[in-house]
């Protein structure tokens, strides 16, 4: 293994970067079922097109290790982790109590192998955390992970575990201070919220804001406690083009790494902001969402790239082709090589595909309006919060498989186990507003210790309780989960996916 990552001197943009990329062969065979928009097939096709344009080549190919239930378990809550492990199509029938209370049904459907996929998922964006904290690369890819809307204890938007929370966790163990970016069309809420009263992890997301899933977002959510102004949301209308976006992402950006300096940055990619999605309503181009990523990659700042959604599959694979060309500093041919899938991109085959004419709601006064107001915020954190930072605790162990030696059936079982335990530390959701007093009983690492202790609001999440609760009391948490729950992201399984 190659060493020497994450020390680049700063300023050219051309530099190349080491990257590592984490992909498991079967996750294009996860299936949500049939009219489900979200679809991992998707991951499969940019692989393919990847490795036609020979990015392959220029990359640490890696083979996710599953992540385990207790790496799931340092942010999700045990019950919920056990039902994910257990439920199967078959035996849902017997489980509607629990199906409700952990959200998954609809959106979030039980399907074959979706443990599997949880902790393929997962083990993707954890192990790629580990890459960057070891220094192993410059850049951990996981077009796999992204997952944002998912819950302590419940299923979120197509998110059933945290991917991100898991991975920003695990750079928390070597990094003071790490920023989140999503430019996903919809609020990376699942992330906000767990890190919502602390200043070590500062979240910024761009998003469709406005009789939208999942309907969080607000400009005036700005964090809590500690966290106040740690958390910035940059709230959107329909139609927006490359340009206005820029407008807002680069100088927002430009402040938040000049006022946070963050130690590694997590990226989210969802593509569901392009142009032409089928279930999104911006209109940017696969160039003006990879500005951003190259924007990113500019600060010379460990960064880990995730995916996210994007519905409309052929313009998510171009996406995340070119995107990884940005983070390997290869310009990508317009012209798609010949692969199996070519056929999806018809009738043009190219990796580019024009904005629409469609109207940009986004006004000029109105982007002025909210770039002032959230500079003005992040005016007021004079000082990255210095963090008083101890021995760090020890990784935890996702040893990944080299695709080029995938054959050896040697997979290391991880060995250390970490001792953080994250579940009681939870922030609270502005939808709900409930604090309860942490308990924190359980010894912690030092470091992650003092996280705690900075995170001092706790959210009884709505199904923590439960175990406990009676037949009574669940009935109306079931109740109010249906309202809270009336907007969802995928109300209508009507067609399949164009191809
Ligand atoms: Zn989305």
């Amino acid at each position: 293994m190659e060493t020497g990552g994450n020390s680049l001197p700063s300023g050219v943009d051309g530099t190349k970067r080491k990257v590592c990329y984490f992909y498991d062969p079967e996750v294009g065979n996860y299936y949500y079922g049939q009219g489900h928009p979200m679809k991992p097939h998707r991951m499969r096709m940019t692989h393919a097109l990847l490795s036609q344009y020979g990015l392959l080549q220029n990359m640490h190919v890696l083979k996710p290790n599953p992540a385990r239930e207790k790496d799931l378990c340092r942010f999700h809550a045990d019950d919920y982790i056990s039902f994910l492990r257990r439920i199967t199509p078959e035996t849902q029938q017997d489980q509607m109590r629990q199906l409700k209370r952990f959200n998954v049904g609809e959106d979030c459907p039980v399907f074959d192998g979706l443990y599997n996929f949880c902790q393929t998922y997962a083990g993707g964006s954890i192990g790629g955390a580990v890459k960057l904290n070891h220094g192993h690369c410059d850049i951990a890819i996981n077009w796999a992970g992204g997952l944002h809307h998912a819950k302590k204890c419940e299923a979120s938007g197509f998110c059933y575990v945290n991917d991100i929370v898991l991975a920003i966790l695990e750079l928390l163990k070597t990094h003071e201070r790490v920023l989140y970016v999503d430019i996903d069309i919809h609020h990376g809420d699942g992330v906000e919220e767990a890190f919502y009263i602390t200043d070590r992890v500062m979240t910024v997301s761009f998003h469709k804001f406005g009789d939208y899933f999942p309907g969080t977002g607000d400009i005036r959510d700005f964090g809590f406690g500690k966290g106040k102004y740690y958390a910035v949301n940059v709230p959107l209308d329909d139609g927006i083009d490359d340009e206005s976006y820029q407008s807002l992402f680069k100088p927002i950006i430009s402040k938040v790494m000049e006022v946070f300096r963050p130690g590694a940055v997590v990226l989210q990619c969802g593509a569901d902001s392009l142009s032409g999605d089928r279930l999104g309503c911006f209109n940017l181009s696969v160039k003006g969402h990879a500005e951003c990523v190259r924007f990113m990659r500019s600060f010379n700042v460990p960064l880990l790239l995730l995916g996210g959604g994007g519905y409309t599959i052929r313009n998510v694979a171009r996406c995340w082709c070119y995107e990884t060309g940005v983070a390997l500093g290869v310009e990508v041919e317009d012209q798609m090589p010949r692969h199996d899938y070519i056929d999806y991109y018809g009738p043009d085959f190219t990796l580019h595909v024009a904005p629409s004419n469609m109207e940009n709601k986004n006004c000029r006064d109105m982007l002025e309006e909210i770039r002032a107001e959230l500079l003005m915020n992040l005016s007021r954190l004079q000082h990255a919060p210095s963090v008083q930072f101890q021995e760090r605790p020890p990784d935890t162990e996702l040893p990944e498989v080299d695709e080029d030696e995938e054959d050896k059936d040697e997979r290391r079982r991880p060995a250390s186990t970490t001792s953080i335990d994250y579940k009681r530390n939870y922030a609270p959701s502005r939808v709900k507003v409930e604090y309860v007093e942490s308990v924190a009983n359980e010894k912690n690492d030092e470091a992650v210790d003092q996280l705690s202790r900075k995170i001092q609001s706790t959210l009884e999440p709505t199904s923590s309780k439960a175990s406990v609760a009676t037949a009574e009391e669940e009935a109306m948490r079931c109740n109010e989960l249906e309202k809270e729950n009336s907007r969802t992201l995928f109300d209508e399984p009507t067609k399949t996916d164009q191809h």
